[in-house]
């Protein structure tokens, strides 16, 4: 069965494509249906660059079994898709049975890749959750651990530690050693950095920071200019900031990121940098749109915020970021331009995932 659709991007010529079982191919084919998209604005699928999809609360970091997070992969997998998340970049897990969802049906689930469990020394981020791995064996922990098919390592850069506020979690030099092994293993690294060792992770090369409030002009500049990528995750630190008080130590650190975000944001959309949107526990999984609004509430504009939830994503992971014959048939379609109202991604009018029908709206 070959379907007709109208494509109007956010920018550019509007154009006709049609699918055929899991792939979009010429509209010349013989055409069985057609499904009227020509008042929509289409992109070719939100996308999550820093979801946990074995996790179904933040107080998950505290503890979760393998148990548990095989039944939360499949549940939390579908929750994009019916949003119209088409990509996910989950950023780590307690342990490496994240990878495992790239064994379910890929039609019940987004595109994923995945950086498995996360990488920290003791007393470096909650005890027991991810791999505890000293700063003396992290270079030989990424050499045999990189090349699992997931894609991605995370290694957390900074943890507070008690009276002693944040402290790197790995020198410098050991950090970039570790890099350079990922790199070789084809794998791309990210970065959890929520203080000072931003500045770090930027000279040791690592692919993604994860939330960085505490990212410098310099740095910014830095990894902009090396293709690196950025998911500051604005509606995590809206959350915890909330949480912790702006009284106490933990929340101002919160508070006065955000506030480093206000300018940084925008310097990053004036210097190239990627952006990219990222939830981290803090919506409900699918809800990406309310991050592409909180990027636009912190300085982005329409199109930045629209581009780092969707084709930025892709680009950045060079996967397809046009609806094109040959891409597999992945397209959302939106009743007004997001690259003129980021607020529309939270409302997709019709999804299709793989040449399936997930959402139409009547
Ligand atoms: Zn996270």
């Amino acid at each position: 069965m070959t379907t007709l659709l109208t494509i109007r991007p956010p920018r550019g010529d509007t154009y006709r494509i049609a699918y055929s079982g899991s792939e979009f191919v010429e509209p010349d084919t013989s055409i069985d249906n057609e499904i009227d998209t020509s008042e929509w604005w289409a992109l070719p699928g939100l996308a999550d660059a820093h979801a946990h999809l074995t996790m179904s609360s933040s107080d998950d970091i505290h503890g979760i079994s393998e148990e548990a997070m095989g039944m939360n992969l499949p549940v939390n997998a579908w929750a994009h898709v019916e949003s119209g998340v088409l990509l996910i970049l989950d950023k780590g897990a307690n342990t490496d049975l994240s990878l495992s969802i790239l064994d379910h049906d890929a039609g019940l689930r987004p595109s994923v890749e995945a950086a498995g469990g996360i990488i920290h020394p003791d007393g470096g981020y909650p005890r027991g959750f991810g791999h505890e791995v000293e700063p003396d064996d992290l270079v030989e922990f990424v050499r045999t651990r990189a090349d699992t098919r997931g894609g991605w390592v995370k290694i957390v850069a900074d943890w507070p530690r008690k009276g002693l506020g944040p402290l790197n979690n790995y020198p410098l030099e050991t950090l970039t050693e570790a890099v350079a092994v990922a790199h070789a293993a084809g794998a791309r690294v990210a970065a959890h950095t929520m203080a000072d060792g931003a500045s770090d992770a930027v000279a040791a090369g690592v692919d993604s920071i994860e939330h960085g409030p505490y990212l410098t002009k310099s740095d910014i500049r830095a990894l902009a200019d090396r293709g690196g990528s950025w998911v500051p995750t604005v509606a995590n630190m809206l959350k915890f900031a909330t949480l912790l008080g702006a009284e106490s130590t933990g929340g101002r650190m919160f508070l006065q990121g955000l506030e480093n975000m206000r300018e940084n944001l925008p310097l990053a959309e004036e210097v190239g940098l990627t952006v990219l949107a990222g939830t981290d526990m803090a919506v409900p999984h699918g809800d990406v749109a309310i991050e592409a609004m909180r990027l636009r509430d912190y300085g982005l504009s329409h199109r930045a915020a629209a581009e780092a939830t969707s084709t930025n994503a892709y680009a950045y992971v060079g996967r397809p970021n046009s609806i094109a014959p040959g891409n597999v048939a992945d397209v959302v379609f939106f009743e007004e331009n997001p690259f003129e109202n980021v607020a529309t991604l939270a409302h997709p009018a019709l999804i299709i995932h793989l040449g399936k029908v997930i959402l139409q709206e009547s």
